[in-house]
């Protein structure tokens, strides 16, 4: 794959916390959803969006479920069954918090090819979904939790497990 890894912005970063200008044409963003999805890898994440590595505009990357781009997403349909997930994120290293959101999510966009799609997921790509969004919004996954005071702090091991960082690395080698 073309792209380039690009490094995160720090958490403390302002771009982290506004909301994301929309996409007027999916083919000025096509450089950057590639350098999203190469980034995302190389850190080991299963979703990314734009705002995490300093570029305000609407766009994530997933990789879970399926790799894939969706520009200017909004959610069409939420389930009204919520269920808890703990939630990490790239953009707060080592942090990890229990989230209650939605069970299921249907998200319309656009894809790098300029046509609009519609996903329904659940489970982890539910929620990457959803989180992702989140941060189009400058909403960070700890805003979401019921109590902030229970976000815990990982170990390194923990951390490195979850974002599978040694398990790429391996394969890449
Ligand atoms: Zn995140």
């Amino acid at each position: 794959m073309q792209g380039n890894r690009l490094p995160l912005i720090s958490a403390d970063h302002p771009t982290l916390r506004k909301a994301a200008a929309k996409v007027a044409d999916p083919a000025q963003v096509r450089d950057l959803a590639e350098d999203l999805l190469v980034t995302m890898k190389a850190e080991g994440g299963v979703g990314l969006a734009a705002p995490q590595v300093g570029r305000s505009v609407r766009l994530f990357v997933t990789g879970t479920g399926e790799q894939r781009v969706f520009i200017n997403p909004e959610i069409i349909r939420a389930s009204k069954e919520l269920i808890w997930w703990e939630e990490g994120c790239l953009s707060l290293p080592r942090l990890n918090g229990e989230v209650e959101r939605p069970k299921e999510v249907t998200v319309r966009a656009t894809g790098l090819d300029g046509k609009r799609f519609e996903v329904t997921a659940d489970q982890l790509y539910g929620r990457v979904l959803q989180h992702e969004i989140d941060h189009l919004d400058g909403i960070l996954f700890p805003d979401r939790m019921a109590d902030v005071s229970k976000v815990r702090t990982l170990t390194e091991e923990e951390w490195d497990s979850r974002f599978e960082k040694k398990k790429l690395h391996d394969e890449e080698m």
